[in-house]
């Protein structure tokens, strides 16, 4: 059979821990739901190539709807929480990720497939029962970079990419967990590439 043709060649399924975008000179807004959980929230699922570039905004005449997920949004608000300033109920989260990369995968996921995809991830992979059952808690301590990758990897399977910044006194710390998942949304795989980025050898794991 004839297939569509491939348009990337998998995804970067990625994380935030919300200490550590909140902790900064920036800091943060609870969106009007309430503070959320202690856990890592989901941050997006982006299309990539093997290159390392990316797709992005590949069809403005399919824009975020409501209207599309509106049986995912009340998991979606636990799940995938906006920190940004000013506080927001997080359509305008959602509506950012899947205009810019949700849509560059349209061929394969519509917009509640997309969502739902991401969602069901995140239950695949949970980080910080990864992270705490190796003794990683999000206590403010430091803890090394190639330990936090290690509980990660034996507990998913596959070798994640650790994305710091830095919190307001300056200090490297765990901000994004970068996982690859294959085109079809469902399955973690080897990472084809990874993202660029410094780490500190020992990072920060800020409390939440
Ligand atoms: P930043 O400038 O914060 O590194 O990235 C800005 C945004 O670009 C990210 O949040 C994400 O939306 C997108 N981005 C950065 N790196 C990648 C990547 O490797 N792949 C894809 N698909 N998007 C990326
Ligand atoms: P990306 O980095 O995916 O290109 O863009 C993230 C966009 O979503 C930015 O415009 C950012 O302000 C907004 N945003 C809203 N809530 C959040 C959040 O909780 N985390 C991050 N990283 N970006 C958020
Ligand atoms: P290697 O992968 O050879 O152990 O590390 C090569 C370099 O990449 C080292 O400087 C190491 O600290 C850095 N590195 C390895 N894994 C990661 C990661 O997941 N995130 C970041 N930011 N740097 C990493």
């Amino acid at each position: 059979v004839l297939c569509a043709s491939q348009d990337f060649d998998f995804f970067y399924f990625v994380q935030q821990w919300p200490g550590s975008y909140c902790d900064t000179q920036q800091s943060c807004c609870y969106p009007t739901s309430g503070k959320p959980d202690a856990d890592f929230g989901i941050h997006g699922l982006w299309p990539n190539y093997n290159d390392g570039s990316y797709p992005s905004n590949c069809d403005s005449s399919n824009p975020f709807q409501q209207s599309q997920v509106s049986n995912l949004i009340s998991t979606m608000q636990k799940e995938w929480p906006t920190l940004a300033c000013p506080s927001g109920n997080g359509i305008q989260f959602w509506s950012h990720e899947w205009d810019k990369h949700g849509t560059c995968s349209e061929s394969l996921l519509n917009q509640h497939d997309y969502f739902e995809a991401a969602l069901n991830l995140k239950q695949k992979a949970n980080l910080l029962q990864a992270l705490t059952s190796a003794g990683i808690n999000p206590d403010g301590g430091f803890y090394s970079l190639s330990s936090i990758k290690n509980a990660i990897s034996d507990s998913i399977g596959f070798t994640p990419f650790i994305e710091c910044n830095s919190d307001s006194s300056g200090n490297s710390q765990l901000y994004q967990v970068y996982l690859c998942v294959d085109t079809n949304a469902s399955s973690f795989i080897d990472c084809p590439v990874f993202p660029h980025g410094k780490c500190a050898s020992n990072i920060e794991f800020s409390s939440f």
